[in-house]
């Protein structure tokens, strides 16, 4: 069999993709001769420490093939080589490969082998959007979160061929994405000498190398970006033992190669893309791994907790521009702290993670608090339930251009915002795949894919923030607001806290808010002239002075070190906070105890008020959960529920657990029954016919008309004829 024998320099070169250049790697400098750089590499194996990694590839071969370096301890060993290493890290890595095979050619021949670096220096560290020229060929370390990842597919590093001729086998090194075949069958080495127009070359898969390959794209972690900045995405390769173990939504550090590939398929453009071959992968170790605290932090923050109205401070430090909304504000900032995530002993998980909706007219600040959230919340994600991507909120499996054949698994909203808070206006408009999906992610944190082989559980454990708009564009007064809510109550009644929000006219209220916001745009205005010089008519001082109020309390980057603080406490209920909880929740469920009486509240509002005492004691930095943590759950969830789920002063958590009031329930029966008894065979019953019966039963007319067009919409009845009505399906009433 026809082979290269391998010489120094090592031959094996990093992936080199089809027509790229390796514009970094200058020519290697006088004092690392190829020979040089390995003997060099050997020396630095021959420590005791990594003679025994060594040793393990000896022995552990082809199951473990990777060896792993700290980049400090090439520095102890040899400054130089460091630096080299980083400037020329496809000569420098191939020679610690060649190192490490001299090593063990006792044991193996002709191995495998990587060697991996980590802990790249800080100055190495480039963001996505910073990758430059200047970086091409060298060794970089990207931050970011994996978005999108291919199955993994074997890639031939070296193939076979056959000549069809004279049945010589050539081996031909893969290095680029194309496929490379011979151009004669050498006549030197045995062959017949002939080219490839007059034989026929073979692919013999089976003596060919292949190597597992994984594509990837990271993206910009959200947090790093400067308001409202889409994130920047590098592509990645990833090869052999490394493949494979990555997960969409995974924050991770890439250290690796930078590559251009050059752009256009026909006609060949002097434009380059990048990608970068990873040669190493770190994971997150900590929790705001990005929020750094220093004692100084520490000090003031647990200073910050001692004082009376810790709470008070960080509601009036959340969207001070908004006018109003306490008690929303209230609930937005225990969503930002967070219940305790529990892990049952059968298992069982349950979210601490508290999900909020707000549904309101349009222009009632919705969009602006969620953007005002999504900034505050560390790892906050703004997005729209319009997809923009096919992933859209949750994942999608997609075959496209991106996986080369392979398909991709691609993260969504709530997959990048894992840990932190997804805020997503437009809820109601989500995608019917979103629909589904979304459930599984804010009951148990997690989204599975299962589609084409691919069989995925993406981690999404964020809280959510969403808002909608009323069924119709606007709240009607006429109608009951339960009603109006335009999302399906299954995944309605997930949702710790509903809140409705109303633009009516109304002179006090709208005086209010007016003149505040009136106060924020010349605040506004007014902070444009840097200078205090005088204007005629403006009193540049004074209007600063009282549009104080509009300061956060709590300076932006200190609460959210406050917040990512907050999450190392884990707060116990108190048995007082028990009973206070305990009470509440009996004394509303005896209302639903009477004949013919509704279910005012479920378990869900009993564990969303645990969540909410729970981030109440988080917020204070305490421990334990006490009684008033509970009251102040009990009060926003009662406040939610008088808006939304009760009916003539009664609450029914029906409106919002199925949609339909108990009293609604029973008129749509009372209205069924008439149709069928009043509906001759051929025309049904007619509309005036309906409204006179009905009456009778305390059904008004315009009752009579909405549960009518509600029992056609879901095709429960139909016209024979306009103005007619009957039962779709024979089923018997009463
Ligand atoms: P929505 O998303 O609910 O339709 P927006 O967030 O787009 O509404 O709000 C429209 C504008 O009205 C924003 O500029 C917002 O600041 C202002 N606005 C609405 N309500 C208030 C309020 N209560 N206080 C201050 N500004 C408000
Ligand atoms: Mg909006």
């Amino acid at each position: 069999m026809y082979q290269t024998a391998i010489p120094y320099p090592f031959l094996r070169v990093y992936r080199n993709h089809a027509s790229s250049t390796e514009t970094g790697g200058e020519p290697t400098p006088k004092d690392y001769t190829p020979e040089d750089l390995v003997a060099i590499w050997e020396e630095f194996l021959g420590d005791q420490e990594r003679r025994h990694q060594v040793s393990t590839i000896a022995d552990l071969y082809p199951d473990v093939r990777s060896i792993y370096v700290e980049f400090s301890s090439i520095e102890k060993f040899d400054p130089d080589l460091a630096n080299y290493t980083l400037t020329n890290p496809a000569r420098s890595l191939g020679a610690a490969e060649d190192a490490i095979k001299r090593m063990v050619s006792h044991a193996l021949t002709n191995p495998f082998l990587h060697f991996r670096i980590k802990g790249l220096p800080r100055d190495s560290r480039v963001e996505v959007r910073k990758l430059r020229a200047k970086h091409l060929g060298t060794f970089v370390s990207v931050e970011g979160l994996v978005r999108k990842a291919t199955e993994v597919r074997p890639r031939v590093t070296i193939a076979e061929f056959e000549c069809a001729r004279c049945g010589f086998q050539i081996s031909v090194d893969q290095d680029g994405m194309q496929f490379q075949e011979p151009l004669e069958c050498p006549k030197d080495d045995g062959g017949c000498g002939r080219g490839s127009g007059s034989t026929k070359f073979r692919l013999v898969t089976d003596p060919s190398t292949f190597v597992d390959t994984q594509k990837i794209e990271i993206q910009e972690p959200p947090e790093g970006l400067r308001g409202g900045a889409q994130p920047e995405r590098l592509v990645g390769y990833i090869e052999d033992d490394i493949a494979g173990k990555l997960s969409p939504g995974d924050r991770i550090i890439i250290n690796g190669i930078l590559k251009s590939q050059q752009k256009g398929a026909q006609i060949k453009s002097t434009l380059f893309d990048i990608s970068i071959d990873v040669n190493s992968v770190e994971y997150e170790e900590h929790e705001y791994e990005e929020i750094v605290i220093t004692p100084e932090d520490e000090e003031m923050i647990r200073e910050f907790a001692a004082s009376p109205d810790v709470l008070d401070k960080v509601v009036s430090s959340i969207s001070p521009t908004i006018y109003g909304y306490t008690q929303e504000k209230e609930a937005l900032a225990l969503q930002l702290f967070g219940g305790v995530s529990k892990t049952l002993d059968d298992g069982t998980r349950i979210r601490g993670d508290i999900h909020i909706v707000m549904i309101g007219d349009p222009g009632t600040a919705k969009s602006q608090i969620l953007r005002y959230m999504a900034m505050l919340a560390p790892r906050g994600i703004y997005t729209s339930g319009k997809a923009s991507s096919a992933a859209g909120l949750t994942a999608a499996a997609v075959k496209d251009e991106f996986g080369e054949g392979r398909w991709t698994l691609e993260a969504g909203a709530l997959v990048i915002a894992d840990k932190g808070l997804a805020c997503i206006d437009e809820l109601d408009k989500m995608s019917d795949q979103d629909r589904s999906s979304i459930h599984e992610s804010l009951e148990q944190g997690t989204i599975s894919v299962a589609k084409a082989g691919i069989t995925a559980t993406l981690q999404s454990r964020c809280a959510v923030l969403g808002a909608a708009n009323p069924k119709y564009g606007r709240f009607d007064e006429n109608r009951s607001i339960a009603e109006q809510i335009d999302l399906p109550p299954a995944l309605l009644s997930r949702f710790d806290a509903i809140f409705t929000m109303t633009d009516r006219p109304n002179s006090e209220m709208d005086t209010r808010i007016a003149k505040h916001i009136l106060t924020v745009h010349r605040r506004g205005e007014v902070m444009l002239h840097e200078s205090s010089e005088m204007i005629p008519g403006v009193d540049r001082d004074q209007i600063i002075s009282d549009s104080d109020v509009l300061m956060p309390t709590m300076e932006r980057d200190f609460l959210r070190k406050y917040v990512a603080f907050s999450k190392r406490i884990t707060p116990i209920m108190s048995d007082e906070a028990m009973r206070t909880i305990e009470n509440y929740y009996v004394s509303i469920r005896k209302l639903g105890e009477g004949e013919g009486a509704s279910v005012p509240i479920t378990a869900r509002q009993l564990e969303a008020l645990i969540r909410m005492s729970e981030a109440s004691a988080r917020a204070r930095l305490m421990t334990v959960v006490s009684a008033e943590d509970a009251s102040r759950a009990i009060g926003i969830v009662q406040y939610y529920l008088n808006k939304v789920a009760s009916e003539g002063g009664r609450m029914d958590i029906d409106i919002l657990a199925t949609g339909t009031s108990r009293s609604q329930r029973e008129k749509i029966y009372v209205l069924k029954s008439l149709v069928q008894q009043l509906s001759d065979e051929r025309r049904g019953v007619s509309m005036d016919e309906l409204i006179q019966k009905a009456s009778s039963d305390n059904i008004s007319e315009e009752q009579v008309r909405s549960l009518l067009k509600r029992l056609s919409d879901a095709g429960e009845v139909y016209s024979p004829q306009p103005g007619y009505f009957k039962l779709a399906t024979e089923e018997r009433i009463g």
